[in-house]
């Protein structure tokens, strides 16, 4: 196995090497894709060896953006979460946060479903697939039992887990995020390759923070909104890499996921929703003002 550690505009890839075929899993964002295939070539990676698959731990953005790439260098087959297949089927650019969130893949199509429950061999080891909705309703996460190893995308970082939807817009997916973290604290897991991040072993110390932070937004929904909306801006950041701070407020107000999260649940002029943006993500550190211009910290 070898983990290719990104960034966080694009997930990490994970590649699995056997003899019966290599596995790679999640493909980063679109910008990235070459750099993918690059690393997905080298001497730790394929190293000109065929691949036999590829996999998805989810249908975001940051996951799925090199498939189209990854599918027309090798020809592989690509085995997506069946409860989302239908959305890749329909290109549903509002249910799989493309541009509904200002963000972009490059289509391609699933060959084969993923079902929670089911147990898949995959460079030579055995893997569970389970349930993991929460940031994302059909989300799976990977466990093989053998060695302990969790691959648990989006669903559990070392420090928190990827932005959910406020109860007002998805009343399903604060309590669904609390029983995944459930699940995952039910196995005995030795370490966990998070989807962004470093590979880590603390799973105790991972989960009494995501349990924190699950705590905290149940009990404050802004807290939920104002969390995605700065989670999504900075990944919007990391592709556009500059926008006009003047822009913001209008830009706040176009895009959906800004413009729904803002009316069900902020409730703030869109000027106030970039300035409360600006002033929280500076202060942070995050990002920093520039002639004019939001750029990444
Ligand atoms: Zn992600």
């Amino acid at each position: 196995m070898h983990v290719f550690v990104r960034d966080w505009l694009s997930a990490n890839n994970i590649l699995l090497r056997s003899r019966e075929g290599h596995v790679l899993i999640d493909t980063g964002y679109v910008s990235h894709a070459p750099l993918t295939l690059a690393l997905l070539a080298s001497k730790r990676g394929l190293g000109g060896e065929p691949l036999a698959k590829l996999v998805n731990t989810h249908g975001h953005s940051d996951h799925i953006g090199g498939n189209a790439a990854v599918r027309k260098a090798y020809g592989c087959p690509i085995a997506f979460p069946a409860t989302e297949a239908p959305l890749v089927e329909r290109w549903d650019e509002t249910g799989l946060w493309l541009a509904y969130a200002d963000q972009t893949a490059e289509r391609f199509t699933v060959d084969e479903l993923l079902h929670p429950g089911s147990t898949h061999v995959w460079g030579d080891l055995e893997w569970q697939l389970l349930a993991a909705p929460g940031h994302d309703m059909g989300a799976l996460v990977f466990y093989n039992p053998e060695h302990r190893i969790l691959v648990s995308g989006d669903a559990l970082w070392e420090n928190g887990f990827g932005l959910i939807m406020p109860p007002s817009l998805d009343p399903d997916a604060l309590p669904a995020t609390r029983d995944t973290l459930d699940v995952i604290a039910g196995l005995d897991v030795r370490v966990v390759i998070p989807g962004h991040g470093e590979p880590f072993r603390d799973v105790a110390a991972a989960l009494d923070r995501a349990y924190m932070r699950t705590e905290a937004f149940e009990a404050d929904e802004k807290r939920i909104g104002r969390h995605a909306v700065k989670v999504i801006l900075v990944f919007n950041l990391l592709h556009r890499r500059r926008m006009p701070v003047a822009d913001l407020p209008a830009y706040v107000d176009r895009v959906g996921i800004y413009r729904d999260i803002n009316a069900k649940v902020l409730r703030m002029p869109p000027g106030a929703l970039a300035a409360m943006l600006v002033d929280e993500l500076t202060r942070a550190g995050v990002v920093r003002v520039e002639g004019g211009d939001l750029v990444p910290a």
